[in-house]
C-alpha cells in the first residue's frame, strides 16, 4: 500500500501512540511535524491490524473497540476487536447491541454514585450499549425516551479515501455512503 516510507515519525512511535503509553516528547514531536509523515494514516492502519486477532481489512477505526473493515465478500461490516460482527457499516451498529436501559433513579444512582447526581428520569434514559461478542461497553448515551439510538459516526470512507489519502477504495460506490438504519426495523416488521 505505501509507495515511500516516511520515518520521520516511524511505525514503532504511531503503536505508542495507539497505545497510550509514548512519551510527551515524541508525541509532541508527532504533533509538530512540518509537513506531516504523507503516510501517517496508513502507519496507523498497520498498528492497528496488528493489533486485532482477525485479518479482514481495516478501513476505519471509529470507536475503542470498533472498526469498519473490508469483507472477502465486498461488505464494508462493522467489526469489534474481539471478532464480533455488526453488520452492514451503513447501518447503525448500536441495533445489534446488547442493550441496558436505566430509567429510574435508583438504577441512575448505581452510575452516578449520589442520588442528586443523576439524571432526571422523567425527561431522560440512561443507555448502555455492549458488544454482544465479548460484552465491552461500546457507548452510553442519555436521551429522552423513546429517540432512536444515535447514529455517532457514518463516514464517507470513498471520498476520505479518494479526496484525502489519495488512494480510492476498490469498491467505491456512490451508495456505501447511506443511513441505511431504518432498514433494519422495516426488515423486523416483516419477519413479524
Ligand atoms: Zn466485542
Amino acid at each position: 500500500m505505501e509507495e515511500k516510507r516516511d520515518d520521520r515519525f516511524p511505525t514503532e512511535n504511531v503503536k505508542l501512540l495507539v497505545e497510550g503509553t509514548i512519551s510527551w516528547e515524541d508525541a509532541k514531536k508527532a504533533m509538530r511535524l512540518r509537513p506531516k509523515d504523507k503516510d501517517r494514516f496508513w502507519k496507523y492502519l498497520e498498528v492497528l491490524q496488528q493489533r486485532v486477532p482477525w485479518k479482514d481489512k481495516i478501513l476505519l477505526r471509529i470507536s475503542d473497540h470498533l472498526y469498519i473493515v473490508a469483507k472477502p465478500d465486498a461488505k464494508r461490516v462493522v467489526k469489534c476487536d474481539c471478532g464480533h460482527e455488526f453488520g452492514d457499516y451503513r447501518v447503525n451498529w448500536k441495533l445489534s447491541c446488547r442493550i441496558r436501559v436505566r430509567r429510574t433513579v435508583e438504577e441512575m444512582t448505581e452510575v452516578f454514585g449520589i442520588e442528586e447526581a443523576t439524571l432526571d428520569p422523567s425527561l431522560v434514559e440512561l443507555r448502555e450499549y455492549y458488544c454482544p461478542g465479548c460484552l465491552a461497553q461500546l457507548a452510553t448515551e442519555a436521551v429522552p425516551v423513546g429517540y432512536p439510538p444515535i447514529v455517532e459516526m457514518l463516514p464517507d470512507l470513498d471520498t476520505f479515501y479518494r479526496e484525502w489519502l489519495g488512494k480510492p477504495l476498490p469498491d467505491e460506490r456512490p451508495d456505501w455512503f447511506q443511513n441505511r438504519t431504518l432498514e433494519a426495523p422495516a426488515r423486523w416488521m416483516e419477519e413479524g
